[in-house]
């Protein structure tokens, strides 16, 4: 089999990043994530662009889409690099979407269905391991080791009014490029409600039977 170029739709907090290190392991490909890219590049100077801001992460505190010349600069350089790849992230809009197509063709894009409620539920718990980059939910997943407890951070965007505008932001550029996937026949829904491991078992089966 070729190396699967799969794009993974849906909204923040539906389990992307972790289905995308399930197969980016179980597929020997690359995973190539926007939000992680930026998060890297917060303090990047885009002053030059003349826009609302000066740096990725002023968007990135508002909410709001860093703006898509930066974002489309950072996916070409990671997909001119990678045979096959998980793409995360991108496109967030159909400006995106027809900027991809040029870039790339996808054997499959793959949406893990959350309703919001639990979206909300699991970004809002949602914590970090400053040290190792793990992540822990409050609730959910917390850590067993007390020390570990104690430095735990919320990302700046987890807090529960910026967690409300990424959704209302995911949903009203984000639900179009759905339906265009949906209409190039591309699109496979998986129930992301699941546990993470009968979620991977479907998205598993869902890529093999796409590739
Ligand atoms: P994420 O980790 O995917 O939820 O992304 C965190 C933040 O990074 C988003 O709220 C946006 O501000 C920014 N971002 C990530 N991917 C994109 C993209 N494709 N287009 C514009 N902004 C993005």
């Amino acid at each position: 089999m070729a190396s699967p170029r799969i794009l993974i739709l849906g909204a923040p907090g539906a389990g992307k990043g972790t289905q995308s290190a399930n197969i980016t392991d179980h597929f020997d490909i690359e995973h190539i994530t926007t939000g992680d890219a930026l998060r890297a590049n917060k303090e990047m100077d885009i002053s030059h662009l003349g826009l609302e801001y000066d740096t990725p992460g002023e968007y990135m505190n508002a909410g709001e889409l860093v703006p898509d010349e930066v974002v489309n600069e950072i996916v070409d350089e990671a997909l001119s690099q990678a045979d096959g790849f998980v793409l995360d992230g991108y496109p967030r809009n159909l400006k995106q979407a027809s900027e991809l197509e040029s870039m790339t063709e996808l054997d499959l894009a793959l949406m893990l269905d959350v309703s919001e409620d639990e979206l909300v539920h699991r970004l809002t718990g949602r914590r970090l391991d400053p040290e190792t980059g793990d992540i822990y939910h409050v609730e959910y997943n917390p850590p067993e080791d007390d020390d570990v407890e104690a430095r735990l951070v919320q990302r700046d965007d987890d807090t529960e009014e910026t967690v409300k505008e990424r959704l209302r932001v995911y949903r009203e550029n984000t639900e179009p490029v759905i339906e265009h996937y949906e209409e190039a026949d591309l699109l496979e829904r998986v129930d992301g409600e699941k546990t993470p491991d009968q979620v991977w078992d479907d998205v598993r089966e869902t890529i093999e039977s796409a590739t």
